[in-house]
């Protein structure tokens, strides 16, 4: 039996996924976005983290049940949730047993086994960090090869996908990137939805906490209104 390595847990969240949902933030990230607001989310091991099973995290999801309605249920999130592959084996099939909507919110980069955690997955929020090898690189500092393998998995197995994309200024931002960005959707399938997130500097005083020196130091925050109409546009090529 696989304990997950729990950050934490979020017992009515309603930004990730549809309904109401218990998010579940796993340890663990191999990328290191220049904006992760979740620096205290990288290591796998953690001694401030939590310890669960899958049967006592089931438990505790069945408790919640009542407030998922039709559309809620649960998203594995992190962090970087495929890091904990053999927990999200045991526990997406016990998900599932329970008849509770499964999300997994992720950038694809984990340590495979991608058929059978996606033949438990209702529903994958994945999210879109660049669509050029360079521009990926820039972003997390690592290759883009581990997150495409993850995607063309989904592709193949129909997994439905709402795509999410952080824009920061001055490093996804500007119509050229997001026209760009714009074209690369119209060739995956399967998309459902498309949220732009505008960067926020919320997670800074973790950085401060960890001793860790922030890559965007003095980037001011992303209004959200400039992205309403990039959002709208991206949507709508989704009904055509
Ligand atoms: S994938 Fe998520 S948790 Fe990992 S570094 Fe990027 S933003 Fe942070």
């Amino acid at each position: 039996m696989s304990d997950g390595v729990i950050h934490s847990i979020e017992s009515m969240g309603l930004v990730d996924g549809p309904g109401i949902r218990t998010v579940v933030f796993l340890q663990g990230c191999q990328l290191r976005c220049r904006y992760c607001h979740n620096p205290d989310t990288w290591a796998l091991c953690s001694s401030k983290a939590g310890r669960m099973s899958p049967q006592e995290l089931v438990r505790r999801l069945n408790r919640f049940k009542p407030y998922y309605g039709h559309s809620g249920g649960v998203t594995f999130s992190g962090g970087e949730p495929l890091m904990q592959k053999e927990f999200l084996l045991e526990v997406l099939p016990l998900c599932r047993a329970a008849g509770i909507h499964v999300c997994l919110d992720t950038a694809g980069c984990g340590t495979g086994g991608y058929e059978e955690i996606l033949s438990n997955t209702d529903l994958v929020l994945f999210d879109v960090k660049h669509y050029t090898d360079e521009g990926y690189r820039c972003v997390t500092g690592r290759e883009r090869a581990q997150s495409l393998e993850f995607l063309e998995t989904a592709q193949r197995m129909g997994t439905p996908l709402w795509i999410r994309h952080v824009v920061v200024p001055g490093l996804t931002d500007g119509a050229a990137h997001l026209a760009g960005l714009r074209e690369y959707l119209r060739t995956l399938r399967n998309v459902e939805r498309v949220e732009l997130l505008p960067y926020h500097t919320l997670g800074v005083p973790k950085y401060e906490t960890l001793g860790i020196p922030y890559p965007l130091e003095g980037v001011e925050p992303m209004q959200a209104e400039p992205l309403k109409h990039w959002q709208q546009i991206m949507n709508e090529d989704l009904e055509k």
